[in-house]
């Protein structure tokens, strides 16, 4: 056998934390100076080069730079304006150590960019690095905790635009293209580098003095007009509503937004130049309440992040969920008095509990804090427990400590910090000063360990009784009990094994007690038989919109844990539907509606049930007041309609045969109709799809249809030679189209045809994370399972995970996460 020498000082791929920790101590006063020529032509290379200025402390090692394309990509290395004996390895250039020095080195690289995260068009392109892939494109120090200022330039295409984190404050036209540079930024890391370029429009508006710019593809003149001041308002109110509530200024100069199509995510912080997907901001007049409030939400959100994650940063990805928690926290608290008709305790509890449950109480889940060695597996950080669990342990926090003594800590947190990184535990020693309670017991229960408490209900009396499994899971609940005609929410403490109240002397003998019905309570909640009982018969006439939606969610566990029959289930929440007047509990009931339908039922359940359903929700369809509760009613048709009565009205409408009185249908509607009626194998399909292709205004959105059409057509092998080519990185790029196609080939309409493409998937996984976004292996897994329910499919996925002994922990947790219903479903 013949071995090389191996050098053991060479790093690991990817980012590890040692190195990192290494390079953090060693490094300071980091500039970039960056520049790129970027053609119009995608396929055509882009050349850069980086400037890289910083002081060394340690130069007994050699430096180590992040750098993936590899060495084809390098034209030339100099360290010290002399040229460099670097190496290459992969992920990384290494400088010897005898070319840095103690005090400040220039190191100077010509390269050409790898497009991984460039996102190319042919009209244009974006970058996206977080969490860890600037270096794909350009040589960096690719961690959180090494900021740094950075200047660019850009040379593009004449008639393009561009946008950067800096201030333009260059423009010229030379040899055909456009040079533009952009003033230095404060202290950034590299994933909030950001820059667009290509053909935008670009609309301007100042407020309270400021100049916002949104830059733009839509081609609808008309959208545009009627979305641009809502979303030039909400930016400028969050960034006052923030302002006042840290005490710190705005820090990061002027402020730009770029609406993207099809963007991977909601937006991206970037400072200065914060990223949206476009279909977010600009509605549809057919917008639902919970978009329109999305919108306020994903606008605060970003903003917030100015403050929470930009000026005071993560010390490593393992913290990731700070800034997202904080961002969630701070929008809700911007967002809601703008909406003041709105419940938002309910929203609160609608839009949190259930995604975090469907994460928690799989065996996929895992801690809010997690450990990561390395930034090459940061992306499987993100998901539900982070978005959404983390905000009901925040506002735990919250309850525990005070409004004002909260946003005391936070101020002192951001001023302490600004402009450098700080962890969890940093913030926590801030707070506990504040407090005689003990925080730390209660972060390690709830931030670093996985799941949820189980609790069970026990009825004896005069007496409640709450019997925990594992008493650490310290939390406030209010438990709501009572009749129809009288209900009592009662504040109490579960802080042992097993917690008692008191039924107060006129509340004697309640119908039903329900530890949720102040919608607080978090954990997996086993009602008592009779609160059971009068929940499923007289759930829809309780009075409080908060306590309904909290027993709806409590009982869907009930129905995943199999104490409640899916039919039941389904019975009442049809019958609930008529009398529903609250948007939150109607979008939620008609969610629940679809997982019932489509994951829990077999085929003959689903014959039987159909006309009801869609009487119910063609009734509900012209009974709703709003166009949004219209719009939620229709999709909730369009999703679940089964019947040739109702696809035959689904057709109608789309060919405009037939108007829903007060819904306005937008393309995108349109498009997901024409897919809607086409995997329903409609005798028409063909042509509707070869029609709804003519109907496009919108380029990119024409592309994305044909890029879907084949996952759905009626031929297996056209679908099946789709799925194969998605082997290939180079058609998985535009992801969300991807997913898209993913979800029409594996509908349940098509699941035995489609069931086949399960273990593929599966072992493509490893390489969807390596190439993909950070959302994009959750997704994959989910468009790919969401649409099967039988035992065959459940097989195929445990005898997988059975096989894989060596299988990435992260990405296993996906899979089980993912694959919950399936596994219940097929129980
Ligand atoms: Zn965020």
């Amino acid at each position: 056998m013949d071995r090389k020498p191996v050098d053991i000082a060479d790093p690991e791929p990817g980012v590890a934390l040692t190195l990192a920790t290494e390079r953090a101590q060693s490094i300071q006063d980091l500039k970039y100076n960056l520049a790129f020529t970027i053609p119009a032509n995608p396929a055509e290379p882009i050349d850069g080069r980086a400037v890289l200025k910083f002081a060394m402390k340690d130069v007994t090692r050699q430096l180590v730079l992040d750098f993936t394309p590899g060495a084809a990509y390098l034209k030339s290395v100099r360290a010290g304006g002399k040229p460099s004996k670097f190496r290459v390895v992969q992920d990384h250039i290494i400088i010897p150590k005898e070319e840095v020095v103690a005090g400040d080195n220039t190191i100077e690289i010509d390269f050409r960019t790898g497009d991984a995260a460039l996102n190319r068009n042919p009209e244009f392109m974006y970058t996206l690095f977080v969490p860890a892939r600037a270096r794909t494109a350009f040589p960096c120090f690719d961690q959180p905790n090494l900021k740094g200022r950075f200047t660019l330039d850009l040379n593009v295409p004449v008639d393009w635009n561009a946008v950067a984190n800096g201030e333009e404050m260059l423009r010229e036209t030379t040899g055909g293209n456009l040079h533009l540079r952009y003033e230095e930024t404060q202290p950034i890391p590299t994933y909030l580098f950001a820059f667009a370029a290509g053909k935008f429009q670009i609309e301007t508006a100042e407020r309270n003095g400021r100049m916002y710019r949104m830059f733009h593809r839509e081609t609808d003149a008309a959208k545009v007009a009627r979305n641009r001041n809502s979303v030039f308002d909400l930016h400028a109110s969050s960034l006052d509503w923030l302002e006042k509530y840290t005490g710190v200024p705005y820090r990061f100069g002027k402020f730009d937004f770029v609406l993207i199509p099809s963007f991977q995510f909601g937006g991206m912080e970037h400072p200065g130049s914060i990223f949206y997907n476009a279909s977010g901001l600009l509605l549809d007049e057919s917008a639902t309440e919970n978009q329109i409030l999305n919108r306020a939400s994903v606008i605060a959100h970003e903003t917030s992040h100015m403050w929470f994650g930009d000026l005071v940063t993560m010390q490593w990805f393992n913290d990731v969920w700070m800034k997202e928690v904080f961002a969630n926290f701070m929008a809700a608290k911007i967002v809601n008095p703008a909406f003041p008709k709105l419940n938002h305790d309910l929203r609160f509890l609608t839009e949190h509990y259930p995604s975090a449950y469907a994460v928690d109480r799989t065996e996929g889940t895992h801690p809010i804090r997690q450990d990561l060695a390395n930034l090459a597996e940061a992306g499987s950080l993100y998901g539900a427990i982070i978005y959404e669990k983390a905000p009901i342990v925040m506002r735990q926090l919250e309850r525990i400590l005070g409004t004002e003594k909260l946003q005391d800590g936070l101020q002192l947190y951001l001023k302490r910090f600004e402009f450098a990184n700080a962890t969890w535990q940093d913030l926590i020693k801030i707070l506990d000063e504040r407090t005689d309670l003990d925080l730390s017991a209660w972060s390690r229960a709830w931030v670093e360990e996985a799941g949820r408490p189980a609790v069970q209900t026990v009825v004896e009396g005069q007496t409640i009784a709450f019997i925990q499994t594992d008493p650490r899971w310290t939390q406030e609940i209010q438990v709501t009990f009572g009749a129809l005609t009288r209900t009592n929410a009662v504040s109490t403490e579960l802080r042992a094994k097993r917690s008692e109240m008191k039924i107060p002397p006129d509340m004697s003998n309640p119908d039903f007690v329900l530890p949720t019905g102040g919608g607080l309570a978090y954990g997996d909640f086993t009602l008592d038989e009779k609160s059971r009982t009068f929940l499923l018969a007289h759930l829809p006439e309780l009075k409080d919109a908060l306590t309904r939606g909290a027993a709806w969610i409590t009982l869907w566990e009930e129905v995943l844990d199999r104490r409640v029959q899916p039919m039941g289930f389904l019975d009442l929440a049809l019958g609930s539907l008529p009398s529903e007047d609250t948007e939150q509990n109607i979008q939620l009931v008609l969610g629940y509606v679809d997982d019932v339908f489509w994951s829990l039922l077999n085929q003959a359940q689903r014959q039987e049930i159909a006309p009801r359903l869609e009487q119910v929700l063609k009734r509900g369809l012209s009974r709703a007041t709003s166009s949004s509760t219209k719009a939620t009613y229709f999709n909730a048709f369009r999703s679940t309609v089964t019947t040739p009565d109702g696809i035959s009205f689904l057709e109608r409408v789309w060919r405009r045969q037939e108007k829903i009185p007060g819904l306005t249908l937008s393309e995108p509607d349109e498009a997901g109709m024409a897919l809607d009626l086409a995997v329903r194998s409609v005798p028409a399909a063909a042509t509707i799809l070869e029609e709804q292709r003519t109907r496009f205004k919108n380029p990119d959105r024409k592309d994305r249809f044909e890029f879907v059409i084949p996952a759905l057509s009626d031929r297996l092998e056209t679908r099946d030679a789709w799925f194969d080519s998605l082997k290939d990185v180079r058609n998985r790029r535009r992801e969300p189209w991807v997913l898209e196609g993913l979800r029409y080939l594996h509908h349940p309409l098509r699941a035995a045809s489609s069931e086949k493409h399960i273990r593929p998937a599966l072992d493509l996984l490893v390489e969807i994370q390596r190439t993909g976004d950070i959302f994009f292996p959750t997704r994959w897994m989910s468009a790919t399972l969401g649409g099967h329910n039988t035992a065959g499919a459940a097989k195929t996925v445990k005898d997988f995970l059975g096989e894989q002994t060596n299988y990435p922990l992260r990405l296993r947790r996906v899979i089980l996460q993912e694959s919950d219903i399936l596994f219940r479903a097929a129980r």
